[in-house]
């Protein structure tokens, strides 16, 4: 079975993204800048952007953490969305989920100017991904790809399964699944014997948030499984939605959790900032 490991795909990219950011320097201009927006003390939330702070500097971009108590109102953050868009010198602007239940959503996507939303949710960009023209690629999604495409497992003309249909991973991703040409079963919590559909797969991506929900009578032998799902388990160990002790050896190929999706969501992010940063001072 092959261990679908970030780490090689990682030193690649990350080394490549390093030597563009020297050359942009070296030719007169600033870094590229990502501010990430957090609101409250969620304890996930904490990890993930301190990691992407930190996986910002060592690729050499500046970097900007803009922290509100859970309190703030959305107005609040909306302001500061607002002034963090005027601002020449801002690239990226990620707001991190979760946010507190004040904030809806749907109007929250809209805040951030859709040439600096980097995490791809604004419906502008979602329209250009779904037309085939993406300004950025969602970042798990995007990073699911590209950990495919290192280890040279193609889904074209193959049968996908997507478990999950949030804004964030599943709607994504099947739409970027379908622009390779693979055939795209979607699976939510309505889908009726969900069992059966995953098993006509050769390619699994589990993104349901439900801990273990991937059991061996799901997958085909010999399926290529994709494990988006984490969880912290009480002793302080990082899951996912497969349970691996059941799956076994069955899939050809699988995402450990950690080092699989997760690190390859922060690098598609850094590549979008990148991205945004061309052709400004
Ligand atoms: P979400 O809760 O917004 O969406 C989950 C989706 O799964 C829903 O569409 C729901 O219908 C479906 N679902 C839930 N239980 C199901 C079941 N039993 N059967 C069929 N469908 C079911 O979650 P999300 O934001 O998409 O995240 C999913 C998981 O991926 C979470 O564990 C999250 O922490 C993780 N995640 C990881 C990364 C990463 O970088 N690795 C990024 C985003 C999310």
């Amino acid at each position: 079975m092959i261990d679908l490991r970030a780490k090689p795909v990682l030193e690649i990219r990350r080394q490549a993204l390093r030597d563009r950011v020297a050359a942009r320097v070296a030719s007169g201009h600033r870094p590229p800048k990502l501010c990430v927006i957090l609101v409250g003390d969620h304890p996930a939330s904490q990890i993930y952007v301190s990691r992407k702070e930190k996986m910002a500097g060592l690729v050499g971009f500046d970097r900007e953490t803009i922290r509100f108590p859970g309190s703030a109102t959305p107005e609040q953050v909306r302001l500061r969305v607002s002034a963090l868009n005027a601002d020449p010198s801002v690239d990226g602007i990620l707001i991190q989920r979760p946010l507190p239940p004040a904030f809806d959503e749907k109007e929250v996507c809209l805040w951030v100017d859709p040439e600096k939303d980097v995490d791809c949710l604004h419906p502008e960009n979602v329209g250009l991904l779904l037309t085939g023209n993406p300004r950025f690629l969602p970042c798990t999604p995007g990073g699911i790809l590209l950990l495919l495409d290192h280890y040279g497992l193609t889904v074209s003309g193959k049968t996908a399964c997507v478990i999950g249909r949030s804004l964030i991973v599943g709607k994504p991703l099947a739409a970027l699944l379908l622009s390779r040409n693979a055939s795209v079963i979607q699976i939510h919590r309505q889908t009726p014997d969900p069992a059966s559909l995953c098993k006509l797969a050769d390619f699994v991506f589990v993104a349901a948030g439900s801990q273990g929900l991937l059991k061996r009578d799901w997958i085909r032998p010999g399926a290529v499984v994709v494990d988006v799902g984490i969880h912290r388990l009480p002793d302080g160990r990082i899951t996912g939605d497969v349970d691996a002790m059941s799956v076994g050896d069955s899939p050809s190929a699988l995402t450990p959790v950690p080092g699989g999706v997760g690190p390859m969501t922060i690098q598609v992010l850094l590549e979008n900032t990148f991205t945004s940063s061309i052709g400004k001072r």
